[in-house]
């Protein structure tokens, strides 16, 4: 790995072409189908590492443009999940979602993004991130009528997940990263088994390993739930200790315009750290300064080599305009403090 410090990186999705999808939308349905749908992903894959690299980000993520949503995209490849039966449940703790049902065993009785990520690696000669969801966040949004144990499932996941995880790096992935949301909400369960499972994903990954927990994208859901968290929001400190412990190398996590106290990040030492610099749930793009404020006050509490500036959460809903402006922010605030600490 390069050690230059403060690589950039996103947290994984960016919004899609409108000929694609409809925009602004979580869960959008695609606007094409058959092979105009495959070529149209492809073409919003080109666009999007070309968005990235223009900005200046250091690893590339495909944007997720090849996926409705970063959960349930990934499960209905899957067998033993009836996605026509649908039963309602809350999920994250949070709010009700109408989810698909686990009616049999899960497999995985094919790929699921390999043949994505060999695209992706065609595309740039940069170190490219692929994300896929956590154990624990694909156990919270299904409704389980065969496993009937989150943490039965959650296991089942896992060694999916594993499989696919380990054709990634094989096609040339330099990161992986689960996203796990669902760490922030159910903390008996990340101490119980939730790491465990995680580590299990990522069992026999030589590659770089990441884990994204955030508060949410910009939903009504999640910014109602984050008034209820107080002035004060710590629950990272539930979860970086556990993880600092494990064997995951980095963990990425939401950090600019939130109440999260920066010194949790201490908590992590000896991980990298991918520090949320930009907001996904404002319009408002970043300035430069901005950015470099929250990287500089990250910089107390982890090694420059280890920070990589990041985006808090996926900019799946937002406007392509303001996401690209977002992209640029962030590069150029990373750029500003890496010049800073060259001349320390
Ligand atoms: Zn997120």
């Amino acid at each position: 790995m390069n050690h230059t410090p403060l690589q950039t990186t996103i947290a994984g999705s960016l919004p899609k072409p409108a000929w694609l999808a409809e925009p602004l939308k979580l869960w959008s349905p695609w606007k094409l189908e058959g092979d105009a749908l495959i070529e149209g992903k492809r073409d919003a894959v080109r666009l999007a590492v070309r968005d990235q690299e223009q900005a200046g980000i250091d690893i590339i993520s495909d944007g997720e443009q090849t996926r409705q949503h970063f959960v349930t995209t990934f499960i209905e490849h899957l067998d033993g999940v009836d996605f026509q039966r649908r039963e309602t449940m809350r999920i994250r703790d949070r709010y009700d979602a109408s989810v698909p049902v686990v009616a049999g065993p899960v497999s995985r009785t094919h790929p699921v993004y390999v043949e994505d990520a060999r695209f992706l690696r065609a595309q740039t000669t940069r170190r490219i991130k692929f994300t896929l969801p956590g154990p624990m966040t694909m156990v919270d949004t299904l409704y389980d009528d065969y496993y009937r144990s989150r943490e039965k499932l959650a296991w089942q996941f896992a060694e999916i997940l594993n499989s696919e995880a380990l054709e990634l790096q094989a096609a040339g992935v330099d990161v992986v990263q689960f996203d796990e949301p669902a760490f922030n909400v159910f903390f008996d369960e990340v101490r119980d088994w939730g790491v465990a499972a995680l580590e299990r994903a990522a069992r026999g990954l030589t590659c770089k390993t990441a884990v994204h927990i955030c508060y949410g994208y910009g939903i009504k859901a999640n910014t109602e739930w984050k008034k209820t968290l107080g002035s004060e929001w710590r629950q990272y400190e539930e979860t970086f200790p556990l993880l600092r412990n494990s064997s995951i190398d980095q963990v990425s996590l939401e950090c600019h315009n939130s109440r999260v106290p920066i010194e949790l990040i201490g908590l992590l030492d000896g991980k990298d750290v991918l520090v949320g610099a930009i907001d996904v749930t404002t319009d408002e793009i970043e300035t430069t300064e901005a950015v470099a404020a929250t990287l500089r006050s990250a910089a107390r509490y982890v090694a420059p080599e280890r920070l990589y500036p990041c985006t808090n959460c996926g900019m799946v809903p937002l406007a392509r305009s303001v996401a690209q402006g977002k992209l640029k922010a962030l590069a150029a605030g990373a750029a500003l403090v890496r010049a800073e600490l060259s001349r320390r």
